[in-house]
This record gives C-alpha cells, sequence and structure tokens, in this order.
C-alpha cells in the first residue's frame, strides 16, 4: 500500500555526508558536524554559566540548523539568544560571539537588546520587563476606576 502523504524533505532531519557534511536536506547549506558540535558545546557552557548566575532556573539547550548551526538557551519563559559574527577566516566552524540577547516568551513578547554578556541581556531583559509590568499595572488601576466610576451595572 502506498503511503497517503509522502514524506517532505522538510521533515529529513541532518545527515552525514561525506567531508565532515552534517547537514539536512531542506537546509543544504553543506553545514559541518564540527559546526554543530561547536554549537552544542557553546550551548551548553552557556546553560551551565547561566546555572550558576540563575541557579533556581532549569535551562535547557537547543540547537538548530538554518543555513548554518545555531543556538539557544531557555528556562521556561527566558530564552538567551546568541548574535554570531561569520564573517571570519577559517570555515564555516569558525565564528565569534558578538552579543547575547535575552528573550521573555510571553504575550507580549519582550525582547531585551544586544549585550556583551548574558547576564547582562537578562538585567536588560528584566528591566524591560519590568516596564511593561507597571505600564499593566495602570492600565488595571484604569480599568478598576473606570469600572466603579460607570452607571451601568
Ligand atoms: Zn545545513
Amino acid at each position: 500500500m502506498k503511503k497517503a502523504i509522502q514524506e517532505s524533505r522538510y521533515s529529513k532531519p541532518a545527515r552525514h555526508l561525506p567531508g565532515g557534511i552534517f547537514c539536512a536536506p531542506w537546509c543544504g547549506a553543506n553545514c559541518t558536524k564540527r559546526e554543530h558540535d561547536r554549537a552544542q558545546k557553546e550551548a551548553y557552557k552557556l546553560a551551565l554559566r547561566m546555572q550558576q548566575a540563575y541557579p533556581g532556573v532549569k535551562w535547557v539547550t537547543r540547537v538548530w540548523e538554518n543555513l548554518g548551526w545555531h543556538y539557544q538557551i531557555s528556562g521556561g519563559a527566558f530564552e538567551v539568544h546568541v548574535m554570531k559574527d561569520r564573517n571570519i577566516p577559517g570555515g564555516r566552524h569558525c565564528w565569534r560571539i558578538l552579543s547575547y540577547s535575552a528573550w521573555l516568551q510571553t504575550s507580549p513578547q519582550i525582547i531585551g537588546d544586544d549585550k556583551a554578556t548574558p547576564e547582562v541581556a537578562v538585567q536588560d531583559l528584566l528591566a524591560k520587563a519590568e516596564k511593561v509590568w507597571k505600564e499593566v499595572c495602570l492600565i488595571r488601576k484604569n480599568v478598576v476606576k473606570l469600572n466603579s466610576a460607570t452607571k451601568i451595572k
């Protein structure tokens, strides 16, 4: 019997190819195993670093491919993203970290600015989240005020 749905090239995971290539068919950028391993290693190091700074948060790593291997870490609704510069000599696996940004995956989503360290990025995010919280409190205060002033019950 024929499969009703053909497996898409987009659902196929990265596979090993000669020459150290580790790349999915949908990507096709010839990402390398060395690049993947470096991303995985850096993600783990970043998670350990943030575990020390914020021990109450369980940080987990995520490594993914999209025209190169990338990584981030998340702890609950918090995420720390890494901005890399790949325009350095040495091949695909070579990059240097330009900055970190922290995101809060809530509604509304809050995204901190790019900062030199992940700790400062999280502090920037927390300051932004605090501002949003104050705005929400002000909205709530005005809603309560308006509701109590209305004659319609
Ligand atoms: Zn790839």
